[in-house]
């Protein structure tokens, strides 16, 4: 077993931040707060090869892995630019197709998410629904075949990015299975701008350029073309790209967690208020120590979950845990680096309390704490469900 990274996953990283410090967390704020999108930053990493360095290399991408993604997207957190659309294009839906879709459908979309055609270019991935919620089994989207379309009808919403993508990744319910009366599920690739679909902003107290949007599909039609690998297998595909959704949500989080520890070991060697540094009060020093322990834990359980993603493993528990761990880490680390600050914590200014948002978000998505705990409690410890 050897921990020590390889002198190119050492250049990635570098590369990376370098091109996050270029822009900077100013940039990211502004970018929130301005409705701007961070296009450029996004259009700058897919330049250099790294949106799509998981994406295999016939197609356009770096042909690498999970494992190197997840260092694109520590690093750019790291640099105070979490970029949350890499979590949905490159990782779930570039996992998806490249493992379910067809010799064509791979031709046609892969380049495209690993911005080989144009550097801009995302796709958003839509599976949550109000009624829904956590519960996939109760998807009501349909999808209903009609000569050589599909027409889709139904309600998403949470969905990420959908302004700035140019298309998404649909899981939609094409039939039940007549023994459990759950949905058979199918994944569609579906323009952004189709007709029929509408979309509507969900306010959020997250700074964050990424808008949230509520979908409302009216008979959107869909060539049958657009139906990803087989129909009714959406469930076990889509379960292809949740592994790499967890993998990427907790780097981002464990990025954000760098970011912050570095501006509080920074600020709690400078500020005095008696005559010392605030960082030789142990009162402040050990919570900061702490954090980095438990940041460091989840970096490791992040690290072992795109390894073994990448060498054809199950994923499922590390990636679950990985995810667990990075949120509340990420979260601790953040909070006290705000404490560390004192009033300046929660000024703009400092960069800290601008994240707070979008660290909280990791304790809900892209899967809640409590469903990460439930898939510990039943697969890990054989405990009965209660669901
Ligand atoms: C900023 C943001 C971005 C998002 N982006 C996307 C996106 O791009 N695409 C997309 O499809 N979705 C997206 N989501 C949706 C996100 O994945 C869901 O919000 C999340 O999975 C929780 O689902 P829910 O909101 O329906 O909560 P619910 O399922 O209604 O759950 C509410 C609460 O009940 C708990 N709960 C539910 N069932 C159980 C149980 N069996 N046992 C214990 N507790 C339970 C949950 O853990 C949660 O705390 C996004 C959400 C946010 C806020």
């Amino acid at each position: 077993m050897d921990f020590n990274e390889t002198a190119e996953h050492g250049m990635l990283r570098e590369a990376v931040r370098k091109i996050g410090l270029d822009f900077g967390h100013e940039y990211y704020v502004e970018k929130s707060k301005t409705d701007g999108r961070m296009g450029e930053l996004w259009s700058a990493v897919a330049q250099a090869g790294f949106i799509g360095v998981n994406i295999p290399e016939e197609y356009g991408g770096g042909g690498m892995g999970l494992l190197e993604l997840s260092m694109v997207g520590e690093e750019l957190a790291a640099a105070g630019c979490p970029a949350l659309l890499m979590v949905v294009s490159p990782a779930i839906c570039g996992s998806v197709i490249a493992k379910h879709g067809t010799d064509e459908q791979k031709r046609t979309w892969l380049p495209k998410i690993a911005g080989a055609e144009d550097p801009a270019y995302k796709m958003a991935f839509a599976i949550t629904e109000p009624d829904a919620g956590s519960n996939s089994h109760k998807l009501s989207t349909t999808a209903t075949r009609d000569g050589d379309e599909y027409i889709l009808r139904g309600t998403k919403y949470y969905i990420s990015g959908v302004d700035e993508a140019q298309h998404m990744l649909v899981v939609t319910r094409t039939g039940v299975d007549e023994n459990s009366g759950r949905g058979k599920l199918s994944l569609f690739v579906v323009d952004t701008d189709a007709p029929g679909l509408e979309r509507t902003v969900i306010p959020m107290e997250i700074c964050a350029p990424d808008k949230q949007y509520t979908l409302f599909f009216d008979e959107v039609r869909v060539p049958a073309d657009r139906l990803i690998g087989a129909e009714h297998e959406g469930l076990r595909q889509v379960f292809t790209g949740l592994n790499p959704e967890r993998v990427m949500g907790a780097a981002q989080g464990t990025g954000i967690a760098r970011y912050a520890l570095e501006k509080a070991s920074a600020y709690a060697i400078d500020r005095q208020v008696w005559g010392v540094p605030i960082g030789m009060h142990q009162g402040l020093s050990h919570p900061l120590a702490i954090a980095k322990i438990e940041v460091e834990q989840a970096r490791l359980m992040t690290q072992k979950a795109a390894w073994l993603y990448d060498t054809g493993g199950d994923a499922g528990e590390a990636a679950n845990m990985a995810k667990y761990a990075s949120a509340e880490a990420s979260l601790k680390a953040l909070d006290q680096a705000i404490q560390t600050h004192g009033g300046n914590g929660l000024a703009t200014e400092y960069g800290l309390a601008t994240l707070y948002g979008l660290t909280r978000l990791f304790r809900t998505a892209p899967v809640s704490r409590e469903m990460v705990l439930n898939f510990v409690a039943q697969h890990s410890l054989g405990l009965p469900r209660s669901y």
